[in-house]
Formats: C-alpha cells, structure tokens, sequence
C-alpha cells in the first residue's frame, strides 16, 4: 500500500529522476511534472494526489501561480513549496497563499517525507471532516 500519492513539479529533470527514486523507495506513489502547465495535466488526470511538492523557481508559470491555480482548482490537495535562497520570499508569500509549508532545496530526504506525511494526514482529515458533515446534514434531512 502506497502511504501517499505525491506529485513532484520540478523543471531540473536530474532533480526530478533522483527525488522520485527516494521518495518511491519509501512506499510513495510519484507523479511528476516540468512545469506548472503540466502539473495542472497531471492533478486533472490523476485525482489521486494528494500532496504537490512545487519548485518556486519554474519557467513559464512561476511556482506562485501554480499554487494559486491549485488552490483554486484543489482547495483540498496540499502543497510544500521548495525554494533557494533568492526565492524565500516568494515561499513565504506561498504559505499566505495556502501552502502547507516550504523547504529549502536542496532538502534533507528525511525531513521531506515527514513533511509530506503531515501534509497527508491533514488532507485526510479534512475529507473525513466533510465527509461527516455531509452524513450528518442528511441524517437531519431525514430526521
Ligand atoms: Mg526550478
């Protein structure tokens, strides 16, 4: 049993290959993206995941916009933002925006996956949460 489904945005392939092998290596299902416009592919067609793992720093559609996007579109998929020294300030911007926290590349593989377990176990809560409340708002219906 896979313990999350993580979608990995990143526009250094090199980056991309040897985080997906660590992170596959400790029971995750990895999806990958090189840009924001494939993430959005990737999260349209896979409902599956549940936490993105986005750079800050991509060409195109920067890491800010993509995090708005998925905000947006996914208010429930969390997101862990990673960023280098010239982009803190825009990871902090990222955690106004909703993210649920960033670290600084190149990160400790460790600290990742607790973080990303964290991100699950959040996201997973919160759809029981609505999930209860949906139950009990019928359940009154009937009552
Ligand atoms: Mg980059």
């Amino acid at each position: 049993m896979t313990d999350a489904n993580i979608l990995l945005v990143d526009d250094d392939a090199q980056f991309i290959d040897v985080m997906r092998k660590r992170l596959t290596m400790r029971s995750m299902e990895v999806f990958h993206a090189g840009s924001g416009e494939e993430a959005m592919q990737k999260l349209a067609s896979h409902g599956e995941i549940e936490v993105v793992i986005l750079d800050v720093k991509l060409p195109g559609c920067s890491g800010i916009e993509v995090l708005r996007l998925i905000k947006q579109q996914y208010p429930l998929v969390e997101v862990i933002m990673l960023t280098g020294n010239a982009t803190v300030e825009s990871a902090i911007d990222g955690l106004r925006l909703g993210a649920w926290d960033y670290l600084m590349k190149p990160c400790n593989i460790e600290v990742l996956v607790e973080k990303v377990k964290e991100a699950v176990e959040k996201k997973r809560r919160h759809e029981e949460k609505i999930v209860d409340a949906r139950v009990r708002e019928i359940a009154s219906r009937r009552g």
